[in-house]
């Protein structure tokens, strides 16, 4: 039960991103050959994807339980869902697999709280944005949430599906999101949370850009992962 279980594939572009950052941070700290204990469950995006638009979710829940539970079997001792939208289900998904789950918002409150950050903007899919499960964590933290406006956030969501999910990154949608970031800082953000595992993908080149620092729960949930790895060596 050392093993890491990743629940990836939503989409695979920021899955191979987690793979390749938790394996880094391992070589970092280990040397040698060293590399992670890594099962990984990857899902047809599309599947989960038509889910989310059917506002199925007791269904995609079910299917990420049950991928969960494949996962703790062979050997997994603790659950990554590689994605922020789905931890909508991170409830259900532990109850129904039987082991524990790094949640994407513990690093990323870390880092912030790390940071002395008060007031935090969120970029995410509209679900991420817009549903309570993820910034009520945030808010029983102690943040101020700021949200882009429904526009913008439209803008966001569909970037992030018709673009990001399908390793396309345009220059138009740096701007757009550069100029979103911009705008919150405007409504008193101090930091930006990239709250979508692709959003990284798009900013890398023009981060240094960015009015607001970034926080990226790609990076920090890999981060995180390979913490565990180390410590149950
Ligand atoms: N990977 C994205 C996220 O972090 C979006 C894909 C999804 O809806 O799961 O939210």
């Amino acid at each position: 039960m050392n093993y890491l279980g990743l629940l990836g594939g939503m989409s695979w572009e920021s899955t191979a991103h987690y793979y390749a950052s938790i394996n880094r941070h391992i070589r970092n700290h280990q040397g040698g050959l060293h590399s992670g204990r890594i099962l990984l469950h990857s899902f047809d995006f599309e599947t989960i994807a038509a889910l989310q638009r059917q506002n199925n979710w007791q269904q995609a829940a079910e299917l990420l339980g049950q991928a969960g539970q494949g996962l703790a079997k062979a050997g997994a001792g603790v659950l990554v869902i590689c994605t922020n939208t789905m931890h909508k289900v991170a409830n259900q998904v532990t109850e129904l697999s039987g082991i524990p789950l790094l949640h994407i918002t513990d690093p990323t409150i870390n880092a912030l709280q790390k940071a002395a950050i008060e007031r935090v903007g969120l970029l995410g899919t509209r679900f991420t944005m817009e549903d309570q499960f993820y910034t009520e964590r945030l808010v029983k933290a102690g943040f101020e949430v700021l949200t882009p406006n429904s526009t913008e956030r439209t803008q966001i969501h569909n970037i992030i599906f018709d673009e990001l999910c399908q390793g396309k990154v345009l220059e138009h949608s740096q701007t757009n999101y550069l100029t979103i970031i911009e705008r919150l800082k405007a409504q008193g953000a101090e930091a930006v949370i990239l709250g979508c595992t692709e959003i990284a993908m798009l900013l890398e080149t023009v981060k240094h850009e960015s009015v607001l620092p970034l926080f990226d729960t790609t990076e920090l949930h890999a981060k995180a992962a390979a913490d565990w790895l180390i410590a149950h060596a």
